[in-house]
């Protein structure tokens, strides 16, 4: 068993400082957790900076194989943590252990899909243009580019992924992977969860002879410890997943700073479902089930989450009676922390007194345990929804608004008022998918990822994956926190120009020694420069 100090991991050593304390509760009894922790001092935080800063100057120039190897070894040592990692993290969140195996089997899943990409080379994306002496009227220059490392990262932990969104997840998975120190800001809700992965890295770092500074984590409240991150003059750019205040405050830090820097921050999603006529007419049971599945699963903490509903008027009979009777039967959750507990009832006592809005189920809550919430469900018309932007906003937790629209002219006014969303779910036969050209072109300029005939709960991890959309789902709707993509948000293009071969790069040198692919001249090919003269 691992002896939990409280202190955060400033690379190689452990913090001294005495700030604090914190205290992790379980949310499931209420009860403090040992140890306590303590806050990373102003000294402390500036320390893990200087050391990622030098560490940097040996990290970003590793080779594929060699942060490969160091992303497999975090991955063997989290996996190494077994049933203590499931005891610890389901103490701190009550996500029962059944989801916590499964999280850490993603995470480590991210780590050594990572670890792949890397070993194979040709994601940074080499481009040779060769030179033409003889070009009139004047001489072409050689360029080749290629995306090189940024430079230290602060990522933040989210509180409803302690594993595979927090210390070991996906941005620091995808930042270590682009050849970026990491330093991680733990969330307050489980600290222990993140003492345990924070370890698990260290040590791996070690025994991959890295130097110490590659990682660091630290613990301590956002706007002290996460606010003296992201203003460092050495952090480079930074990852995020929380609320859309905390997102909308870290942005605006990271951008007013003398140098700014680019903050990849995932607020707030509502994910809308579509349901044309014919479809809830062939499908209104399986409909009504899927729907109650991904509303409710992991107490509706999913950041994809289906909080809005568009259903027909006249034909949604059948499913409001079979969705309502799901609801009202659902037992009781037990939330991740008092605040996000707190925030769905306040969301859902909103909707409640919204005059416009209708409360069809409900399951009571005794009222026992401080986390403990409900599932509900509301409904109100297309047109009160057009009128009150309030409705649009997110209830993170088990909820859903339905919105009976009476026209197709309604439904495609509702899509154009949306805001910006992680993903955007249509469910309808062949037909009616043809005939919604315009209802998908609005869409697409919102969402970063479009399901048909499904529900959007459950973020497949791999090489197309897109797991971004418009702010303010995202602060940078270009980009995606899920999947190999990821790793292009730390990186930024070079070329070199009449470079000497020697000086260059291995991914750019005449020979292709690692045999990546690269666009040479406009041509992808995995050629080396003289086979392709
Ligand atoms: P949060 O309050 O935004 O906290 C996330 C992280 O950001 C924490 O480390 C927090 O520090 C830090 N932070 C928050 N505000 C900050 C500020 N003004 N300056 C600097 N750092 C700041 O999110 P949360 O605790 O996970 O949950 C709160 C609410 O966020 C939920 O009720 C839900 O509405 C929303 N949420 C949405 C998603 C999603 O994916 N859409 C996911 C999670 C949560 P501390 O450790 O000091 O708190």
């Amino acid at each position: 068993m691992t002896q939990l100090s409280g202190k955060s991991i400033i690379a190689s050593r452990r913090g001294a400082s005495d700030i604090g304390p914190i205290h992790a509760i379980n949310p499931a009894t209420g009860e403090r957790l040992c140890p306590t922790y303590y806050s990373a001092s102003l000294q402390e935080v500036d320390e893990a900076a200087q050391l990622a800063g030098k560490a940097f100057s040996f990290y970003s120039l590793t080779c594929g194989k060699q942060r490969a190897a160091f992303l497999r070894r975090i991955a063997e040592n989290i996996e190494s943590l077994g049933d203590e990692l499931v005891t610890q993290a389901t103490q701190e969140t009550a996500l029962p252990p059944a989801r916590i195996k499964t999280e850490t089997a993603r995470t480590c899943h991210q780590l050594r899909l990572f670890a792949a990409l890397v070993e194979d080379g040709s994601w940074v994306d080499a481009r040779i243009d060769r030179a033409d002496p003889n070009r009139q009227p004047f001489p072409k220059p050689d360029v080749r580019s290629m995306l090189q490392p940024l430079g230290p990262i602060v990522v933040f932990c989210a509180s409803n992924f302690p594993l595979a969104f927090s210390v070991a997840g996906g941005d620091t998975a995808s930042a270590l992977a682009a050849g970026n120190p990491v330093i991680v800001k733990a969330h307050h809700a489980h600290p222990g969860t993140a003492e345990l992965v924070g370890l698990a890295v260290s040590r791996a770092a070690r025994e991959c002879d890295l130097p110490a500074g590659v990682f660091s984590l630290l613990f301590g409240p956002g706007r002290e410890v996460g606010r003296q991150l992201i203003t460092h003059p050495l952090i480079k750019a930074g990852g995020f997943t929380g609320s859309r205040l905390g997102g909308q405050a870290l942005i605006k830090l990271a951008s007013s700073r003398p140098e700014p820097i680019p903050f990849y921050a995932e607020m707030s999603s509502v994910n809308p479902i579509f349901i044309l006529p014919s479809a809830l007419c062939e499908k209104s049971e399986a409909i009504a089930k899927g729907l109650h599945a991904s509303v409710t699963l992991g107490a509706g903490q999913f950041c994809t989450n289906p909080g809005l509903v568009f259903i027909p008027q006249d034909r949604s009979e059948k499913l409001l009676d079979r969705l309502s009777e799901l609801m009202a039967t659902t037992a009781p959750f037990t939330m991740l922390t008092p605040g996000i507990c707190s925030a769905y009832r306040e969301g859902a006592e909103k909707l409640r007194h919204n005059p416009r809005v209708e409360l069809i189920a409900a399951q009571k809550v005794n009222e026992t345990g401080n986390c403990l919430a409900g599932a509900a469900l509301f409904q109100t018309d297309a047109i009160a929804f057009l009128e009150d932007q309030s409705l649009c906003a997110e209830v993170f937790g088990p909820s859903t608004l339905l919105i009976k629209y009476a026209s197709r002219e309604q439904l495609i006014d509702c899509a154009r008022s949306l805001e910006g969303q992680l993903t955007a779910t249509i469910h309808a036969d062949e037909e009616e998918l043809k005939n919604s050209r315009d209802l998908i072109a609005i869409l697409q300029t919102k969402a970063g990822r479009l399901v048909f005939n499904g529900f959007p709960t459950g973020v497949e991890v791999g090489h197309a994956m897109v797991h971004g959309g418009s702010f303010p789902a995202t602060s940078d709707g270009r980009s995606t926190s899920v999947g190999t993509r990821a790793a292009l948000r730390f990186t930024r293009s070079v070329c070199y120009q009449d470079w000497p071969d020697e000086a260059l790069p291995e991914e750019l040198k005449n020979a292709n020694p690692l045999h990546i692919w690269r666009m040479i001249d406009g041509q992808m090919t995995n050629a080396s420069l003289s086979d392709k003269l």
